[in-house]
């Protein structure tokens, strides 16, 4: 077996052994959140079994200990995406709350009535919510960034909407909804040069791809560590060092003060600033494992695997009557969204659910997105490295014993859709 078999891979998975009724498990919900390896439970178990203490505030033993091993896993997540500086890497609870940290304090900042804000057509609601809050606060609009009809970002129409100086462009890396990878570089160096302010939300590049931020010209980025195979409950908020010292805190407490009298506060520097009250310590270890674990593989072999994961997944489900794939770029990760004709997509769901299949249906966190193609929803399988082959067919498989089911049951009429 080599090194990146994906037998092996799955073997470092335990839940990928599981049943679900009586079916053995095909896990096809990756984007939705991950599956951890056994080192990442295993450092959050040894954590709580041998160094649990509170951090940054101990004079014992126990503390110290705790705080080296979360400054440490800080010290990994930012050299994992080409970070020098670990003190710009905020620990946050994930993608949402990172983008309400920048909203909220550097959006409150820098907004005024009548600047523009540009969001992405696909955007997940955590980068679109956010920024309708702040614009609701400062008299700040929105426009946004159209996509073409194959789920790439229509860059006339974004060059057209740089011209009109928005002060933020908040784009998405990879769109959770269609799976389509934007050019986030070029995309970057574009709206700073037209004066924006730029945040990329990761949250789905991550899972699939090194990246490096120092390189790739944001301002800001966001993402999760469960979507990274890590435990849920943390994510990151990486930030340029001078827009991050220039903040306010947006929230206060222990943790993030250097001085506290009743008259003012002298806040903490970087990155404590912005990390009021207890941190989710365990959850850091255990990221900082995910990281290590990724970083012992070869990560573009899993890529190209996962690639061909998707291309094996949509061949099979091609030959299927009524299958539509709904986005069809050039540039995805490996997360097949679809539409299957005459079917409401949760009705499909629960079908495939019942042969151990797992699968998103509905509207991906991405309402508008929906909205502009017409669709109450989709079916979403996406694929991570320990997904198999085999899987990707007992997908198509599955879909097309519905069909046929479909067909011998009401040879004329339609199955009557469940209304939602
Ligand atoms: N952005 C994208 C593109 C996502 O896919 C998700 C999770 N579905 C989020 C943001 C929000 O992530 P979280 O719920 O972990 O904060």
């Amino acid at each position: 077996m080599s090194q990146n078999d994906p037998k092996r891979w799955r073997r470092d998975f335990p839940l990928l052994s599981m049943h679900v009724h009586g079916q053995p498990l095909v896990y096809l919900d990756n984007a939705a959140t991950t599956q951890k390896p056994r080192p990442v439970i295993d450092a959050v178990n040894r954590f709580y079994k041998t160094a649990n203490a509170n951090v940054h505030r101990g004079s014992h033993a126990l503390s110290m200990q705790a705080t080296a091993a979360f400054e440490l896993a800080r010290e990994k997540v930012a050299r994992w995406l080409g970070i020098d500086d670990s003190a710009t890497l905020i620990w946050t609870r994930g993608t949402t709350e990172a983008i309400n940290l920048v909203a909220q304090s550097w959006g409150r900042q820098h907004l005024q009535r009548g600047d523009l804000i540009l969001l992405m057509q696909s955007a997940h609601h955590a980068n679109i919510v956010p920024w309708q809050m702040l614009a609701a606060a400062t008299g700040a609009h929105i426009e946004i960034i159209p996509l073409q009809a194959d789920g790439d970002i229509d860059l006339n129409a974004y060059h057209r909407l740089l011209e009109q100086r928005p002060v933020l462009v908040a784009l998405a890396h990879v769109s959770n909804a269609l799976g389509t990878i934007y050019p986030v570089e070029t995309l970057c160096r574009e709206a700073k040069s037209a004066g924006a302010t730029v945040l990329v939300d990761g949250a789905q590049a991550l899972p699939h791809f090194d990246v490096s931020l120092e390189a790739m010209g944001c301002d800001f980025y966001a993402f999760s560590g469960h979507k990274v195979f890590g435990p849920t409950g943390i994510g990151a908020l990486w930030g340029r060092r001078e827009l991050l010292e220039a903040m306010p805190p947006w929230q206060g407490g222990g943790e993030m003060i250097e001085h506290v009298s009743f008259d003012s506060t002298r806040y903490a520097g970087l990155p404590f600033k912005f990390e009021a009250g207890t941190p989710d310590i365990s959850g850091a270890i255990g990221l900082a494992a995910a990281i290590d674990y990724l970083g012992s593989q070869d990560r573009q072999a899993m890529e190209a695997y996962e690639q061909s994961l998707l291309k094996h997944a949509l061949e099979g489900c091609r030959q299927i009557a009524g299958f539509r794939p709904v986005a069809s770029g050039s540039q995805r990760v490996s997360l097949l969204s679809f539409e299957l004709d005459g079917f409401h997509q949760q009705d499909v769901a629960h079908w495939l659910d019942r042969q151990g299949i797992a699968v998103r249906a509905g509207h991906h966190c991405a309402m508008p997105l929906m909205q502009s193609l017409g669709l109450p929803g989709t079916l979403r399988a996406s694929f991570a490295f320990y997904n198999t082959f085999q899987e990707a067919e007992q997908l198509a498989q599955a879909l097309e014993q519905l069909v046929q089911s479909q067909k011998s049951i009401l040879p004329v009429a339609k199955l009557e859709q469940t209304s939602y």
